[in-house]
């Protein structure tokens, strides 16, 4: 089991564009299992590879039924919408509502380089978005959503 330091808020790092992986290799592995431990230890949903300080497109989402790896994804199709509350590993302590679509579809390269396309509904949805906009250096505090929208998408939720 190997941690990597988690970057936290004005890193600038946080704010790069992570670069697309072209060689699935061991040393891709070696990050994914690092950022896997890395992530549950902090007890989070989601991690992209640049939270741990690398500018690749590599994701993780967990959002309890089952570890998801995601390299060089693209969101290909959404569908509806939410309002919800976000929080994100790199600005602990901190909390706050966007609007997001309701389903997601992403389309990803696997560990071994092979395109899988998986669906998101609700918190998967969230975490897939969130977790996209790291690789374009968006944080979620970009996209808060204003007092209106949480008003008038918090009533359709009763
Ligand atoms: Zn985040």
């Amino acid at each position: 089991m190997a941690l990597r330091n988690i970057r936290t808020d004005d890193d600038p790092i946080l704010r790069k564009k992570s670069r697309a992986v072209e060689k699935f290799d061991s040393r891709l592995w070696e990050l994914l299992d690092d950022m896997r431990d890395t992530l549950y230890h902090a007890e989070g949903v989601g991690l992209a590879a640049v939270q741990v300080g690398v500018l690749r497109r590599v994701v993780l989402v967990d959002v309890g039924d089952g570890l998801l790896e995601l390299i060089n994804p693209e969101i290909i199709e959404t569908e509806g919408i939410q309002c919800m509350e976000e929080g994100c590993l790199s600005l602990p302590g901190k909390q706050g509502h966007t609007m997001r679509p309701m389903t997601v579809k992403v389309k990803a390269q696997n560990r071994d380089g092979k395109w899988c396309v998986y669906k998101g509904t609700d918190l998967k949805a969230r975490a897939f978005c969130h977790e996209l906009d790291h690789l374009d250096g968006i944080l979620y505090t970009d996209k808060l959503a204003s007092k209106a929208e949480i008003e008038k998408y918090a009533k359709k939720e009763d």
